[in-house]
């Protein structure tokens, strides 16, 4: 039953003896009406607007442990068993609406008898008095505990679920089946670039806006569609975006409750992995290039090195034997084994120079020279030792171009291109030598009308061990050593050398060098 204080309108406890009936009737229906006011559940109750309470039902003893004469007794009792944490804001809101008379319904926590927490909806109405002030308060709290730990259980799973996903390193994007976007994280943006505040609530327009990104938007879209036709279907593959991003993307269908609501995207930057894949793979490629490379120069430089030698030992062995039985020895066999010793030993001396050349350690002895005089020099050596298949011409300035140069190192250069020239020239034709200068660089050309070099060649020639496809097929050998050496010769000089050439009709070398005026600014100006 509830509590109910002492009413002066309460059930009389007797009457006149006519009224016998009428007070049974009364008090009948009192007791009704408080057996049902106690069967609610939640506390009915009435206060006035200082939270003093006149009825509370029974409910609260149940609800929160202490004796419902407590609310009646003691005056700040609602107020001082409201949690710490509500007390304050609880209190004022119901006395501001009290005051405005507006009826009201808020959610707090009481503190119950054993010390556990309670959480009461209440729901307030206000009883105005003859001169339109609050008289009374009349109410009902609901205990809603359960209801606050589902909701809090839900919310904490929520914000789980949500740190999760924005923890992933994947973008992860899913849309429901009508195209509406469900959930996406930060990482997806991050990944497409694209601004949280313009990817609207549907798919199509996101969609519309990371075409603009990808390198084949049709491929993407068809699977896509494909995908969206097929709701159930799982799948994997690669994206190619514009700006040499790859993404792998991972597409799942949704399902809740066992039934499909739609699909998760998920998209992953693989880019540094990919990068990395062919960086091996190119480092693998380079290293079998570079045992190819090594394997052939073994066998090309045994071979060129067992070429001259042969002979040279077939010579000698004839002048030993001419030299024993005293027969007279010719100049020209010794001559030829002269020449094959000169041969060997300038392959030695390119082997050293190319080890050289690798390590950096090439040094130059520069000081200042004529270099017509060293283009002449080497070319008169060569005509004196030409046939006449190569005519050789020299064409010069009238005047003398001084360089800042090693002498010997030059005319190495000079004698490499020379030897080219007619070595890659076996049908004979002209060889044709100048020197020019302008601007400060004197510039000297080598000439031929031989075999010439594959256009997609010429960049490599200048590389270690390289030598053009149709190089063997002139019938000369050769290490491929040369041109390496001559452009860390000509590099070291402060010059340049390059190559103009056509396949089957010639090739031009040209070199340049900075003219010694010209280097003396340089190195004034340093
Ligand atoms: P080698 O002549 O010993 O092979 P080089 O370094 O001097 O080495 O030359 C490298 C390659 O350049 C040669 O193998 C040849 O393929 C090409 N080459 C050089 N000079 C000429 C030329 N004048 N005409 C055609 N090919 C040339």
């Amino acid at each position: 039953m509830a509590d109910i204080q002492p009413d002066p309108a309460g059930p009389p406890a007797s009457g006149p003896p006519d009224g016998h009936e009428t007070a049974r009737e009364l008090s009948r229906a009192w007791r009704e009406h408080e057996e049902l006011i106690d069967s609610i559940d939640g506390i009915v109750w009435e206060a006035d607007p200082s939270f003093r309470f006149t009825l509370v039902s029974k409910q609260a003893e149940r609800l929160l442990g202490y004796p419902v004469q407590r609310w009646y007794e003691d005056p700040g009792f609602w107020v001082e068993h409201l949690h710490p944490d509500d007390r304050e804001w609880a209190a004022s809101y119901c006395r501001e609406a009290a005051e405005q008379c507006l009826p009201h319904e808020f959610e707090y926590r009481m503190l119950a008898a054993d010390g556990h927490v309670v959480w009461l909806r209440d729901l307030v109405t206000v009883l105005t008095g003859a001169d339109g002030r609050p008289e009374r308060l009349r109410g009902i709290m609901v205990d809603v505990t359960a209801q606050r730990g589902t909701k809090e259980h839900l919310e904490r799973t929520v914000a789980l679920l949500e740190a999760t996903l924005e923890s992933t390193a994947d973008g992860v994007l899913v849309v429901g089946l009508d195209g509406r976007i469900r959930a996406c994280n930060r990482r997806f943006h991050q990944i497409w670039g694209l601004d949280p505040a313009q990817v609207g609530a549907r798919d199509a327009p996101l969609l519309r806006e990371v075409q603009g990104k990808l390198k084949d938007p049709e491929a993407f879209m068809a699977r896509v569609q494909a995908l969206y036709d097929t709701p159930g279907e799982e799948s994997f593959d690669i994206v190619e975006l514009r700006d040499g991003r790859t993404l792998e993307r991972y597409s799942l269908p949704q399902r809740q409750r066992g039934v499909i609501t739609g699909r998760v995207w998920s998209f992953r930057d693989i880019s540094a992995r990919v990068r990395a894949e062919r960086e091996r793979e190119q480092l693998l490629r380079d290293a079998h290039e570079a045992i190819q490379v090594r394997d052939d120069f073994l066998s090309i430089a045994s071979h060129e090195l067992k070429t001259p030698l042969t002979p040279l030992r077939l010579n000698l062995q004839l002048l030993k034997q001419a030299l024993e039985s005293g027969q007279s020895v010719t100049p020209g066999r010794v001559d030829k084994a002269l020449g094959q010793v000169r041969r060997l030993s300038a392959l030695v001396n390119d082997l050293l120079d190319a080890s050289c050349v690798g390590a950096g350690r090439m040094e130059l002895q520069r000081m200042p020279m004529s270099l017509p005089e060293v283009v002449g020099e080497v070319f008169s050596d060569f005509r004196a030792a030409s046939d006449a298949q190569h005519p050789l011409t020299y064409e010069g300035p009238e005047e003398d171009v001084l360089i800042q140069g090693d002498r010997g190192r030059l005319s190495q250069v000079l004698t490499n291109l020379l030897e080219n020239a007619l070595k890659y020239s076996p049908l004979g034709g002209a060889v044709r030598v100048s020197l020019t200068h302008s601007g400060g660089d004197a510039v000297v050309t080598v000439a031929d009308s031989g075999i010439g070099i594959p256009k997609e060649e010429q960049a490599h020639l200048f590389e270690r061990f390289f030598r053009a496809r149709n190089a063997p097929v002139s019938g000369f050998g050769g290490l491929g050593l040369g041109l390496y050496i001559c452009r860390d010769i000509i590099e070291r000089h402060g010059g340049h050398i390059w190559v103009e050439s056509e396949l089957g009709h010639g090739s031009t070398f040209h070199v340049s060098l900075p003219e010694l005026a010209t280097r003396m600014q340089q190195e004034e100006r340093v």
